[in-house]
């Protein structure tokens, strides 16, 4: 996302909610003094920034469901091969190859992961609108599962990768084991993030995260290993 995005996206996210006024010059990229607090949680290693300047990190908790703004401001739902079963299942498809044709659209697009490599991805994307096209990919739609409440309509079968959000993952090799690792993705959408000088305040929601982020990481890598999609490193 281009800083122009992410300050339109901030922009839009202050007529409802407050942000506070370091994080958003964070977000812009305006401070330099960052660094990365590593801590594993379980399977996990969450990568949490701390802002020198503050001494502070950056932790987050989630407005759900006074907030869904995630869900209106839906870049691209992409599935994993299980998503594919229990989504296509759940809108009442016998075959997933009908739910694929009709339900989902395929795309490339391009990534800078948070390890600092691009990815160029092929993924299957749920439609986040009955007739959305392949050029409104990575723009911002509001979910046609969103419901009148602010809930899911689809809940709890959803997208894996809608309950990873805010946060990002990727796979390291570690001594021939996979090690999965996350860290918060800035996209100026979520008004979950917050200052503070003590991480236990966020020890919940690691420990609740960490299994969800660890069997969607494995989840997404055996869908391209199954030939669902593709990534390449450049
Ligand atoms: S993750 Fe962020 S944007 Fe999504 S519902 Fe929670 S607080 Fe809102
Ligand atoms: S599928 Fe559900 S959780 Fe995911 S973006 Fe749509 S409404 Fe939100």
């Amino acid at each position: 996302m281009s800083q122009k995005e992410i300050e339109e996206s901030l922009n839009l996210l202050q007529k409802d909610w407050d942000v506070d006024p370091i994080l958003r010059q964070f977000m812009l990229g305006k401070i330099t003094d960052v660094s990365d607090y590593s801590i594993k949680v379980k399977d996990v290693i969450f990568h949490i920034p701390y802002l020198a300047s503050e001494k502070k990190y950056i932790l987050w908790k989630c407005f759900w469901p006074d907030c869904h703004n995630c869900c209106d401001r839906q870049g691209r739902l992409p599935l994993t091969s299980d998503d594919l079963i229990t989504i296509g299942k759940g809108l009442k498809y016998k075959k997933t190859s009908d739910f694929i044709k009709n339900e989902t659209i395929t795309t490339t697009w391009q990534d800078s992961s948070p390890s600092g490599q691009t990815t160029t991805m092929t993924t299957i994307n749920l439609k986040r609108k009955k007739d959305e096209t392949i050029q409104e990919d990575g723009t911002h739609i509001s979910c046609r599962f969103l419901d009148e409440k602010g809930g899911c309509s689809m809940h709890p079968d959803r997208p894996g990768v809608c309950y990873l959000y805010p946060f990002s993952t990727w796979l390291e090799n570690e001594k021939g084991m996979a090690r999965v690792h996350a860290t918060y993705q800035f996209t100026g959408d979520c008004p979950g993030f917050y200052l503070a000088e003590d991480m236990q305040q966020m020890k919940q929601e690691l420990k609740d995260y960490s299994k969800i982020i660890y069997d969607y990481t494995l989840s997404s890598s055996r869908t391209m290993r199954e030939n669902f999609g593709s990534v390449s490193f450049g």
